[in-house]
């Protein structure tokens, strides 16, 4: 496995300004890709963070895109020809070893603020409730970050414990989630994986029948195994 990271950038949170660091990637690839049924992608040689980042300072989330580098970052951007020969390791940031690194929110955190309103457009609600829909289906992922090899047992569902709040959120996100598809195949295999998981098992087939043969057959024949299965949580097909 080869990643080659440049040096993490030196970021604000836009809403407190606390300081956290933000990997980057100068190359990588997606050999050993999982590709999971409800369409996410773990390349663990091509790890790069979500768009949306909780702050370790003031917990609320943010899309990196709108956290600005720090004035002060101690070490900025190295040209490529550098970085080239040193691919090992990332490079530390020795005055600011302290700034944790950006994490994605939990899923609790993610729905909070789905509710306040958060999102600008149906472009960027639809993004942020695939990565919340994505964040839900974690627990059911043997490792959400691609570190671990497919066959470790999935983590149990844990719903039976979960605040009713959290599971009513969860599906009305889901339907939310629906609403704002198109009728692309890779939309219409979303939406089949959102049926199967509100227990509409008889309308996921339905969506898949409109399907051409030749649509992603390993894919539609992962979905009609799952639909087929009462128990399933989750499926995914690895690239090796
Ligand atoms: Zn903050």
């Amino acid at each position: 496995m080869y990643v080659w990271h440049s040096p993490d950038e030196l970021i604000s949170c836009p809403l407190c300004d606390a300081a956290a660091r933000k990997p980057t990637l100068l190359s990588g690839n997606d050999f050993d890709a999982v590709f999971w049924s409800d369409g996410r992608r773990v390349a663990p040689s091509l790890p790069l963070p979500t768009p949306v980042a909780s702050c370790h300072a003031c917990n609320r989330c943010f899309w990196l895109d709108d956290a600005a580098v720090r004035p002060d970052d101690p070490d900025p951007p190295l040209p490529w020809w550098r970085l080239v020969f040193r691919p090992d390791r990332r490079r530390p940031l020795t005055e600011w070893d302290d700034a944790p690194e950006v994490q994605e929110p939990d899923e609790a955190g993610y729905l909070q603020a789905l509710a306040r309103g958060w999102t600008v457009g149906e472009e960027q609600e639809r993004s942020l409730r695939v990565l919340v829909w994505w964040r839900g289906n974690d627990r059911f992922r043997p490792d959400p970050y691609g570190h671990a090899p497919l066959d470790v047992p999935a983590i149990p569902d844990s719903d039976a414990d979960a605040a009713p709040w959290l599971d009513d959120a969860r599906r009305a996100n889901m339907v939310a989630l629906m609403a704002l598809l198109d009728q692309s195949a890779e939309d219409r295999l979303m939406r089949t994986e959102l049926l199967r998981q509100l227990d509409r098992q008889d309308g996921a087939i339905g969506v898949l029948d409109t399907l051409e043969a030749d649509t992603y057959p390993e894919f539609v024949a992962l979905l009609r195994r799952l639909c087929a299965d009462t128990e399933a949580t989750i499926g995914a097909i690895a690239r090796r």
